[in-house]
C-alpha cells in the first residue's frame, strides 16, 4: 500500500483572475496540476483529489439568474453539483491524458459527494460567504422580499447574495473511495466543499444553500481516509509571515505549536491563508504532515524539497 495523500487544489487550478471562463482555457490550465498529479502516482501515493468551483457556480448561477424566465433555477445545492460533475469531468480527462504520456497504468473517477453539516452550526446565524452576481440596491431589496436572501454590499461593486459557510461534519462515500485507492485509482471528490446536505429529525437527507470551505473539506476527507498527507496547492510557493511587508518571511517547515503560535499572531488573512492553516494544523495534530505549496511544485513538495510543511 503506498502512502496516501489528500491534495486540494486552488482556484487557480482551474481558473486564473481574469481569464474567460471557457472550458479550453479551463482544460489548458489543468494541465499543469495533472502533470503534477501523473509524477506523484509515478512516486507510488494513493491519491485523492478535491477543489474549488467558485468562479465555475458563480456562472451556473448566472446562467440561472439570466434564464430564470425560461427554466426554473435550482438551488445552490444542485448548482454545486453541477459543479462537480463538469469541473471532474474536465479533471478526470487531463489527468487521464498525463497518467497514459506517462506510460501509467493508474486510471481515474469522480464521485459525486454530498456533505453533511450541522442545521444548527452558527454558521447559519450569519451568513457571509458571497455569491454569484452583482445587484443593484432595488433588486437587492426585492431579492431579499421574495427569496429571503441575505444580500450584502460588496467593496462598493454593489450588492450580492451571501450564504452560510457551514463546518464539514461527515464527508460521504468514504469507503468506497478507500476501495478505489486500493485499486490504483485515483480519486476526484468533494469537490467545492461537497454538496451541502442536513439530516433531519427522521435522519433523512435534505439539501442546504451553503458553500462549504474546500480546504476545510479537504481536510476532513484525509480524516476521513486515514490520510498521511494533506496537501493544498495554492498561488503561492510558501505561508509566509509579516505577508506582503518589507519583512515578510517565508516558512518552511515548522511545527504545530509554532504555526498556532503565528495564526495567534495574525498572520494569515481571513478567507485565504487563514482556513488553510486552521486546516493544516488541525491535520498535523495528529501526528501527520500537512503541506501548502504552489500548484507545480507539489512533487518537490512531498518530497522535502519545495513549500510550507507543518508536522504534528
Ligand atoms: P485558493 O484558491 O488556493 O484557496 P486563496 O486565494 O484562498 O487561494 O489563498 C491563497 C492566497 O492567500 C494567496 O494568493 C495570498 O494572497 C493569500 N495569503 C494571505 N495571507 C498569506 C500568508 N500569510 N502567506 C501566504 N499567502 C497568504
Ligand atoms: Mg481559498
Amino acid at each position: 500500500m503506498g502512502t496516501r495523500v489528500v491534495i486540494a487544489l486552488g482556484g487557480n487550478a482551474i481558473l486564473r483572475p481574469k481569464q474567460e471562463a471557457t472550458v479550453e482555457i479551463q482544460l489548458k490550465n489543468l494541465e499543469t496540476s495533472a502533470e503534477q498529479i501523473a509524477k506523484i502516482e509515478k512516486l507510488n501515493y494513493e491519491v485523492v483529489l478535491t477543489h474549488g468551483n467558485g468562479p465555475q457556480v458563480g456562472n451556473i448561477l448566472r446562467q440561472n439568474e439570466v434564464a430564470k424566465d425560461v427554466v426554473p433555477p435550482a438551488p445552490l445545492e444542485v448548482c454545486n453539483a453541477e459543479s462537480q460533475g463538469f469541473i471532474g469531468y474536465m479533471m478526470e480527462q487531463t489527468i487521464k491524458n498525463a497518467l497514459r504520456k506517462n506510460d501509467s497504468d493508474a486510471t481515474v473517477v469522480t464521485l459525486h459527494t454530498q456533505t453533511e453539516v450541522d442545521r444548527c452550526d452558527q454558521a447559519f446565524q450569519q451568513p457571509n460567504k458571497p455569491i454569484g452576481i452583482f445587484y443593484d440596491e432595488a433588486e437587492a431589496e426585492q431579492l431579499i422580499k421574495e427569496k429571503s436572501w441575505t444580500m450584502m454590499e460588496d467593496a462598493g461593486r454593489g450588492y450580492r447574495r451571501v450564504v452560510p459557510s457551514p463546518m464539514p461534519l461527515l464527508i460521504h462515500g468514504m469507503d468506497a473511495i478507500s476501495h478505489l485507492l486500493s485499486k490504483n485509482i485515483i480519486v476526484i471528490a468533494g469537490g467545492g466543499g461537497g454538496i451541502p446536505v442536513y439530516r433531519d429529525d427522521e435522519g433523512m437527507l435534505h439539501g442546504l444553500e451553503a458553500v462549504i470551505d474546500k480546504d476545510r473539506t479537504g481536510k476532513k476527507m484525509a480524516e476521513q481516509v486515514n490520510a498521511d498527507v494533506f496537501m493544498m496547492l495554492t498561488d503561492v510557493p510558501n505561508v509566509y509571515i509579516n505577508y506582503g511587508k518589507p519583512n515578510q518571511k517565508k516558512l518552511e517547515e515548522l511545527s504545530v505549536a509554532e504555526a498556532e503560535q503565528y495564526m495567534a499572531e495574525g498572520h494569515f488573512a481571513d478567507g485565504s491563508m487563514g482556513p488553510k492553516m486552521e486546516a493544516a494544523i488541525s491535520f498535523a495534530k495528529n501526528g501527520r504532515k500537512a503541506i501548502i505549496c504552489a500548484l507545480d511544485e507539489a512533487d518537490l513538495a512531498l518530497q522535502g524539497k519545495a513549500g510550507t510543511i507543518i508536522s504534528g
